[in-house]
């Protein structure tokens, strides 16, 4: 089938997954030049087969609130593609969490994990429960039952999952203890763990340092540098936290940060006490980044985000699609030159567009944000040798990894005729290896 009419099938049978065929059309349409040059692809429907999740768990969470009543949730997990390594990617708590919005962010991780050069398949899973206001005890009694039918899906050879929106080290401890009191065993079957159970440095600040290297090194390739760079960030979780705290360490000022109910502008800089109160503020007391505002007298936009402030670089870090065609055309006229994605598909399509015509280096989050990933990578790799690396060695690993992820997709856009389009390098650069690795494996 032709690029087109895969694209079309896959909306036909899967209506309604919106998030789905945005992801789907954005890596066919990049890779046509591939297609074209490689019809042992074609021959083997690749592309027909790539787009079908290898297996999709749809499962019950049943469990009780504090008051003792009963609550139902979904629950699922969507091994998309294990041709070069066990299923790997987060799981995402959410109450937007549906089949579209899992199966993008499987199908975009089979791409990421292929440019991180390690042996990691993709998958991702989730819940539409809403961690928002719960108590721990509530979130515990989520977990164990959500764990009570996830652990026969995995294991450190099968299916590794992390964490995504919703799911940070707390989640992650529940489950994982449930994992190991029904299985009675103690192995690499999730990461982002605790350090003193298995977890690895750098993991929490992989993806916002990653994002930022990445960001540097488009940056070097204009020969300029972060250092002294406004930037707006959006976004106030896990990723955006320590994209802040990067960005900061390497001389720029980073005057935004947001979460689902509005955008705080703070002109002097997000840095030092200011940066603690916001770690303190969203890991441990879990409120709202209204907070800051009033605690620092600063600019609070209500129901906004970030991208009508000035800045020189804008790292979206929240959630898929928070970034318009009319939010890039804003950021363009204040003069943006580039834009790395922290989330997963934060920029709409026709914002992707608008930010390449115009010139500003963009990083798509399979590129950009793969630090995440390569670091739960490199928590399994300690896990198997029952060793752990130092926070140095762990973050070179890091930066080594993102430099080369920069590398392959620069290189294989201008390959493939597009110079400095990191959009169609990354698709182009991560298809080959896993339609390659397919190939060889014959008719799975
Ligand atoms: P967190 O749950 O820690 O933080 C998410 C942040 O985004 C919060 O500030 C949240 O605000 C905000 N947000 C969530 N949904 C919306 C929405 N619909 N509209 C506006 N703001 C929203 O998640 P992470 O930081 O881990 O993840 C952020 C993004 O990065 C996601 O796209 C994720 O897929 C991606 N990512 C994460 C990786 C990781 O290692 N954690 C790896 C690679 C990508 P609020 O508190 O109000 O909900």
């Amino acid at each position: 089938m032709s690029v087109e009419n895969v694209i079309r099938s896959v909306i036909e049978k899967n209506p309604g997954e919106r998030e789905f065929h945005q992801a789907v059309r954005e890596v066919l349409e990049s890779i046509e030049p591939v297609m074209k040059k490689h019809p042992e692809f074609e021959k083997a429907k690749i592309l027909d087969r790539i787009v079908v999740p290898e297996r999709e768990i749809y499962f019950r969470v049943v469990w009780e609130d504090d008051r003792g009543e009963i609550q139902v949730n979904n629950g699922m997990r969507i091994q998309f593609n294990s041709a070069i390594g066990p299923y790997k990617g987060g799981l995402r708590f959410h109450p937007s969490v549906y089949r579209g919005i899992i199966k993008f962010l499987g199908f975009e991780q089979i791409f990421k994990n292929a440019l991180t050069t390690l042996p990691m398949g993709g998958g991702k899973g989730g819940s539409d429960f809403d961690p928002k206001g719960k108590s721990d005890a509530e979130v515990r009694r989520f977990c164990v039952s959500f764990m009570n039918e996830l652990y026969r899906h995995i294991g450190p050879n099968t299916d590794v999952p992390a964490g995504d929106i919703g799911v940070g080290g707390r989640e992650i401890g529940y489950l994982y203890g449930q994992y190991r009191r029904i299985t009675n065993r103690f192995e690499s079957v999730l990461t982002g763990k605790g350090m003193n159970w298995g977890g690895s440095l750098v993991r929490p600040e992989a993806t916002g340092y990653g994002a930022v290297y990445f960001t540097e090194e488009m940056l070097k390739t204009k020969k300029e540098t972060i250092k002294g760079k406004t930037v707006a960030v959006s976004g106030s979780g896990n990723v955006a936290q320590y994209a802040v705290q990067k960005a900061n360490q390497l001389g720029a000022k980073v005057v935004t940060l947001s979460d689902s109910n509005g955008t705080v502008y703070d002109p002097d800089g997000i840095s030092g006490t200011k940066w603690d109160f916001v770690m303190d503020l969203k890991n441990v007391k879990r409120g709202r980044i209204s907070e800051y505002a009033d605690k620092f007298g600063v600019d609070y936009c209500e129901g906004e985000r970030p991208w009508k402030f000035e800045c020189e670089i804008a790292l979206p870090c929240a959630t898929q699609n928070e970034i318009s065609a009319k939010d890039a055309k804003m950021l363009i006229d204040n003069g943006v030159i580039a834009v790395a994605e922290g989330a997963n598909m934060p920029t709409e399509p026709g914002g992707v567009d608008l930010f390449i015509e115009n010139g500003v280096l963009f990083g798509p989050g399979k590129a950009a944000n793969a630090g995440g990933v390569a670091t739960s990578g490199l928590e399994m790799c300690q896990n198997h040798i029952g060793m752990s690396w130092s926070f140095e060695e762990t973050d070179r690993h890091l930066h080594n990894i993102m430099v080369n992820i920069h590398k392959q997709a620069a290189a294989a856009a201008e390959k493939y005729g597009h110079k400095g389009n990191y959009v169609i390098g990354a698709n182009i650069a991560g298809f080959l290896k896993i339609a390659n690795a397919m190939l060889d494996q014959g008719q799975s």
